[in-house]
C-alpha cells in the first residue's frame, strides 16, 4: 500500500439495468405499474480513509465494483418488478404473473430508497472484503433525473441482512 497524503482518491463505476415499480401512495402517474432503464453511479473509497493506492496505484481494481455491484443487479433487480412489502395489492399482481421475477423492498422503491438501499444493504455486503466502502450512490431514472444516497459519519456495527430477488417460473 502507498500513502497518497492528505489526497483523498475515490472511484466511480456506472452501472445500467432495467426494472418495473410503482410508487405505493403517489398521488399522480407515478402510482401505475411501469419500469425504467436504471443507471446506478456507485463512488467507492478505502476503507482506511481513502488515503491510500495498492501496489499498481488503484483504490480497486474497476472490473472488482463492476463484476460484485452488476452481479447483485443482474441477479435481483434487473428485469424484476420493485415492490414496497406494505404494497399488498401490488405484490398480489406481481406474485399472479407467471414467469415473475420481484423484489421486495423496505421502502417505497423510489429513486432515493433504492440509492439507500444500494448504500446501506447491497454494497456493504457485496464489496465488504474488498476494503472498500461505497460513500454516495446516485440512482438515475431518466437522463435528467437522480436521487443520491449519501453515507454519513462511519459505518457501525455488520451490513444490514440482503434480500433476494424471488423468481418464479413455472414454464
Ligand atoms: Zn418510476
Amino acid at each position: 500500500m502507498h500513502d497518497t497524503g492528505s489526497t483523498q482518491l475515490s472511484l466511480i463505476r456506472q452501472l445500467t439495468f432495467c426494472a418495473g415499480h410503482r410508487l405505493y401512495r403517489h398521488e399522480s402517474k407515478c402510482a401505475f405499474f411501469h419500469g425504467h432503464n436504471y443507471r446506478v453511479d456507485i463512488e467507492v473509497v478505502g476503507d482506511s480513509g481513502g488515503t491510500e493506492v495498492d501496489d499498481v496505484g488503484r483504490v480497486v481494481d474497476f472490473s472488482l465494483i463492476k463484476k460484485r455491484m452488476l452481479g447483485w443487479l443482474d441477479a435481483n433487480w434487473d428485469h424484476a418488478f420493485l415492490v414496497f412489502e406494505e404494497d399488498a395489492n401490488a405484490l398480489a399482481a406481481v406474485r399472479m404473473v407467471q414467469p415473475t421475477k420481484y423484489f421486495v423492498m423496505p421502502w417505497n422503491p423510489t429513486a432515493e430508497n433504492m440509492a439507500r438501499y444500494l448504500l446501506e444493504v447491497v454494497a456493504p455486503n457485496v464489496l465488504g472484503d474488498l476494503g472498500v466502502i461505497a460513500r454516495r450512490v446516485a440512482v438515475w431514472e431518466t437522463d435528467e433525473s437522480c436521487a443520491v444516497a449519501t453515507l454519513v459519519g462511519e459505518q457501525v456495527g455488520d451490513a444490514p441482512t440482503l434480500a433476494a430477488a424471488v423468481c418464479v417460473d413455472a414454464r
